[in-house]
């Protein structure tokens, strides 16, 4: 079969590797017809975070079930099916608590918790930007679909990270109706956040970011765009909301966050939300931060790396949430309100490619070229 294969930073190319197949009773394979690339794959794209050369990514994926094990029971041939990111076998103690983010028994690392496929620490899972998957615990992980899948493909595969992620943003951030909530970062992430706030019942959603393109589709949902090349979007914050700051806000960005003229500052974001958001309000973390070595202290200060306004952020009695998503939790709910006409999150949507053209595609999205807001990758096509 024919995947994205890693060959090193800002490499990948088309190959032919071995063919996914079921390896164990309870798994599912997927033909796979949708898979998205994510700001997550460029953490690895990019080379910040390790990936064997070799390996594929792809977990955001959305496909036809063409066979399934001989242990699973709820998923046949033939079902149209989305697989959220996480990988989780659904009984340890994690899952129990709806922590599919943190399953143990995915993550063959006693140290960490956590899988997914493609993706750098999460395990040695196979990623979908391919045209085929292995589903572990199939019955647990795929979302079975209604007859209208195969058509509204660009809806549905959202399901499979960033609207759930999108939406425990603001989870997180404990958005409640007629709100005022700000969204920092107008890529995937923060326009799912954005749209989840207004389903919420947010009164005023206020997204930052410094892409036209991406600030216009923030627009298009109803929220104000604020773009911090052109103001400082603390103040723009504040003038929004009487002076008072947002009642929560959403970190959508991660540690690759920068100013627009591109000097990198890995807490900037939590600093400008924790001056935008008001006193005891909440923060949703979901953009990516992950442990990094600064080598010294000199240099910690430096980046400032790990380190946030600490201090503002006690004085104001604020609260803050964070890691990766436990799509599980959501996506049911939101795929129904996507089957209802109640959200449409394709309308991120710049461009549906056949697989063998994701080398360019990887190369424009992460440049965040004017339109390439987000791909789905049609294996099939
Ligand atoms: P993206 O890189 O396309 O979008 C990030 C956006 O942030 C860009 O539009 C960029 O211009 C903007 N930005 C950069 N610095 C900024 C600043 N100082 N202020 C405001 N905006 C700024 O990526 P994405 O696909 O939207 O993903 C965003 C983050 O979410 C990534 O870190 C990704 O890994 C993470 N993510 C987390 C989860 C999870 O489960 N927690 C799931 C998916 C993605
Ligand atoms: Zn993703």
């Amino acid at each position: 079969m024919k995947a994205v294969v890693y060959e090193g930073p800002r490499q990948v190319s088309v190959k032919d590797v071995p063919d996914a197949r079921i390896e164990r009773p309870t798994d599912v394979l997927v033909r796979i017809t949708s898979a998205n690339i994510c700001g997550s794959d460029l953490h690895m794209y990019e080379g910040r975070t390790d990936f064997e050369t070799g390996r594929w990514f792809g977990h955001e994926n959305l496909g036809q079930v063409v066979e399934a094990g001989a242990g699973v029971d709820k998923v046949r041939e033939g079902d149209w099916v989305v697989l959220p990111f996480n990988i989780a076998c659904g009984h340890c103690k994690n899952c129990e608590r709806q922590l599919t983010n943190y399953c143990l028994t995915a993550q063959p690392e006693p140290k960490l918790a956590g899988a997914a496929y493609g993706f750098a620490d999460m395990g040695p899972y196979a990623g979908g930007q391919a045209e085929l998957l292995r589903v572990p615990w199939g019955d647990f992980n795929c979302l079975r679909l209604g007859e209208d899948a195969e058509q509204r493909q660009t809806d549905y595969v959202m399901l499979a990270d960033i609207f759930p992620t999108g939406y425990h943003a603001t989870e997180l951030a404990g958005v409640r109706p007629g709100d005022q909530t700000v969204v920092y970062g107008a890529g995937p992430v923060g326009l799912m956040a954005a749209l989840s706030a207004t389903i919420r019942g947010a009164s005023k959603v206020m997204v930052v970011d410094r892409h036209a393109d991406r600030l216009r589709l923030a627009e298009s949902i109803g929220a104000i765009a604020i773009d911090d090349s052109k103001v400082d979007p603390v103040q723009a914050v504040l003038d929004e909301t009487m002076g008072l700051g947002a009642d929560n806000g959403c970190e959508c960005v991660g540690y690759q966050a920068h100013e627009p003229d591109g000097r990198e500052q890995a807490n900037l974001t939590m600093n400008r939300l924790v001056a935008s958001v008001r006193f005891t309000g909440k923060i949703g973390n979901v953009g990516v931060f992950v442990p990094q070595d600064p080598g010294s202290e000199d240099e910690l200060a430096k980046q400032g790396k790990l380190a946030f306004d600490y201090g503002t952020f006690w004085f104001k009695g604020q609260h803050v949430g964070s890691g990766q998503a436990p799509v599980k939790k959501y996506n049911r709910q939101l795929r129904d309100l996507i089957a209802a006409g109640k959200a449409e999150p394709s309308f991120i949507v710049s461009h549906e490619l056949p697989l063998d053209r994701a080398p360019e595609a990887y190369e424009h999205f992460d440049n965040r070229d004017d339109g390439w807001t987000k791909v789905v990758l049609h294996p099939a096509m």
